[in-house]
């Protein structure tokens, strides 16, 4: 393996949400060198639980990478209880968010170094090292980005976490904002990565909750317009449907297409080129007509080999 001293032209950078991501980027480690890798993950979803900063796209990706995902609920970690939660419910302390005995170490890890004066970014670094992890991990800033939600037809406001978790998504969205977002500041190495790398991949994640944010921040936004040319997007819609989560009400909420050509769209000021399922080659002219090239794949990672054929796919789409 090339360890530390990966070549400049050989850096990959990947902007990811959670699970769908994840599931990418373990198919990504699988064809390249974990040390060639920066994933910039979304914070829009993280949220504070008992005193507790939860950051679930981060954590999402590290239980994955380091195989210790729940297979069963696609969240949180394998092997896992809650006691806690139990404990909790004897005084009536609100358990929607359910947050395992295993998956607390983390939390109180994050909270206790955060209130120590760490950055996020230097905890996420520490928390991904403990998990043995090579692939550099980064949040998208270290500032507080909130993902919020509203509600068709009351107008009220949610985080995301109780729009989509205590809510199950199920009120109909009127529109998404990033709170902050605006004033954020890309973490450390985010811009250097974005800026260096030779191919920016932008991970099959949710469009409007987890790639948007990202986006949201000015100066990643800037900088992936400027590398357009060098970006690359893997549609998490197939056939008309997202393949788990939210994804397809939110879009259709929004007014955007609910397919491929949905996702060219909403990408296309910064993504010159789209990774579309082979299920979908019949919409391929309609991405290209937006100017976003479309490259077509097996893309639903039903097994890792599948995940690294479209991984190393990804990685020679552009041009
Ligand atoms: P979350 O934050 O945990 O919801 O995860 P992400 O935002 O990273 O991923 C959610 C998106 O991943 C959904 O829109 C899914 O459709 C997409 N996704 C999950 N698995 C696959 C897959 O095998 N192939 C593709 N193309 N998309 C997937
Ligand atoms: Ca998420």
């Amino acid at each position: 393996m090339r360890a530390t001293n990966a070549n400049v032209a050989d850096m990959l950078a990947a902007l990811a949400g959670g699970v769908g991501a994840a599931r990418f980027l373990s198919g990504l480690l699988d064809v390249v060198p974990a040390t060639e890798v920066t994933a910039i993950v979304n914070t829009g979803d993280d949220d504070k639980f008992h005193g507790l900063w939860v950051c679930p796209d981060l954590d999402s990706v590290t239980y994955h990478l380091s195989g210790n995902h729940n297979h069963e609920t696609g969240w949180g970690l394998a092997d896992e209880t809650f006691r806690v939660m139990e404990g909790l419910d004897r005084f009536g302390s609100p358990t929607w968010f359910r947050l395992g005995d295993r998956d607390l170490a983390t939390h109180l890890y994050r909270t206790e170094r955060l209130n120590a004066g760490a950055t996020l970014s230097e905890v996420t670094s520490e928390i991904a090292k403990a998990w043995g992890l090579e692939i550099n991990l980064i949040p998208m800033t270290n500032d507080r980005v909130a993902t919020r939600i509203t509600i068709a037809d009351n107008h009220e406001e949610q985080s995301l976490q109780e729009w989509f978790v205590k809510n199950q998504s199920t009120p109909v969205v009127e529109s998404v904002r990033f709170e902050n977002a605006e004033m954020a500041q890309a973490a450390p190495g985010v811009i250097e990565a974005l800026s260096q790398a030779e191919t920016i991949i932008i991970c099959p994640s949710n469009p409007i909750i987890s790639i948007s944010p990202i986006l949201a921040v000015p100066k990643i936004r800037e900088v992936l317009i400027d590398r357009r040319d060098h970006v690359v997007g893997v549609s998490p819609i197939i056939a008309g449907r997202t393949v788990r989560g939210p994804a397809d009400r939110l879009m259709d909420a929004l007014g955007i297409e609910v397919s491929c050509v949905g996702v060219a769209a909403t990408y296309q000021d910064f993504c010159g080129t789209l990774v579309i399922d082979s299920r979908d080659a019949d919409l391929a002219g309609r991405v290209n007509s937006l100017g976003v090239r479309a490259v077509i794949s097996d893309t639903m990672m039903s097994n890792s080999r599948i995940a690294a054929a479209l991984a190393r796919e990804t990685v020679a789409a552009r041009t």
